[in-house]
């Protein structure tokens, strides 16, 4: 199914993302654990894509096994170290083996990798690739908190609107910890013309080494209540993880509380996480 026809629909949707094994000896695990959250039929399952394209034969084959579950996947493609070659191969074989979403990114230079594509510069570029292709619904990035490359919000809500215009047909955040700062990209957006489907993205924090990697990340708002659950349970995994999963559910029910239709959650191959956020909105998706 295309995840533009699930946004249309006007019920609430909840959506899980996965990403794929770095190497062979993780595949099994992660494919279990990729299956057990297409148990819980969710609206759609996203697929994550190593910007060296190293990890991608293991996107496709994380694709097909959800395909075969019924659960609709989007896969994940970067193309910062691709070539239109490489890419309309990569598409033929998600087309082949019944993809029919894709989330078109450009993906950060690997460690140690200095040779950037010279067919695409921006998400943009793949976007039209992709569309010129034809037959997957196109969905892109966008940073509700400002890409760190970018100048200001207000180039990268214009740079946005290209990425838009080229035919992504919805847009799925960033990860932010604060509900206005949402609120408030959605009006300025807007404001600037984007007129397409925006999928919050949920990420719940439940360990030390997730809360290290978002303190890294520039630009991101702790909000005075993250970080003081932070440094109240930390320390005790049980008790973190209980406490991200509360922060989680209480961020994504205050989106659907006003009005946001689908929201997507970073569930980082935890099904027990996926599970568990689910249950605490049973009966609000319904
Ligand atoms: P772009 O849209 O190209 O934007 C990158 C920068 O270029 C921005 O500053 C933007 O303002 C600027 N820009 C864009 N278009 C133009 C233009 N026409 N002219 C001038 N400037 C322009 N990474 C992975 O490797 N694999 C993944 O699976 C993955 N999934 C992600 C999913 C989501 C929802 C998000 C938010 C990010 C994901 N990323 C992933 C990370 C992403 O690859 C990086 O954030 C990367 O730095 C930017 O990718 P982009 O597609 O947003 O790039």
């Amino acid at each position: 199914m295309k995840i533009s026809d699930i946004l249309k629909n006007d019920r609430i949707s909840l959506s899980f993302e996965v990403f794929p094994p770095k190497t062979s000896e993780t595949y099994e695990s992660i494919k279990k654990s990729a299956l057990e959250i297409a148990k819980l039929s969710p609206d759609f399952m996203s697929v994550t894509y190593g910007a060296g394209g190293t990890t991608g034969s293991y996107t496709l084959d994380v694709c097909e096994s959800i395909v075969k579950t019924g659960v609709t996947p989007i896969a994940h493609l970067t193309c910062v170290c691709s070539d239109k070659n490489k890419i309309r191969e990569t598409l033929t074989s998600f087309k082949e083996k019944g993809v029919e979403n894709i989330l078109a990114l450009r993906g950060d230079l690997p460690q140690g990798m200095t040779e950037k594509s010279l067919d695409f510069t921006h998400a943009s570029d793949l976007v039209e690739e992709i569309k010129s292709f034809g037959g997957f619904c196109i969905g892109g990035a966008c940073y509700p908190e400002t890409h760190p490359e970018s100048e200001n919000s207000k180039q990268d809500i214009l740079n946005l609107k290209k990425k838009v215009d080229s035919g992504c047909e919805f847009l799925t955040t960033q990860m932010f910890f604060d509900n206005h700062i949402l609120f408030n990209y959605l009006y300025k957006i807007r404001e600037a013309g984007i007129t397409v489907p925006v999928i919050p993205g949920i990420m719940p924090v439940t360990n030390a080494v997730q809360i290290k990697r978002i303190c890294s990340l520039s630009g991101t708002i702790l909000p005075r209540k993250f970080i003081r659950m932070v440094d109240r349970f930390g320390n005790n995994p049980a008790a973190m993880k209980q406490a991200g999963i509360a922060y989680a559910t209480e961020q994504i029910v205050d989106l659907y509380a006003n009005g946001i239709k689908a929201v997507h959650v970073y569930s980082m191959n935890k099904p027990d996480v996926a599970e568990k956020i689910q249950t605490n909105l049973k009966d609000i998706i319904g």
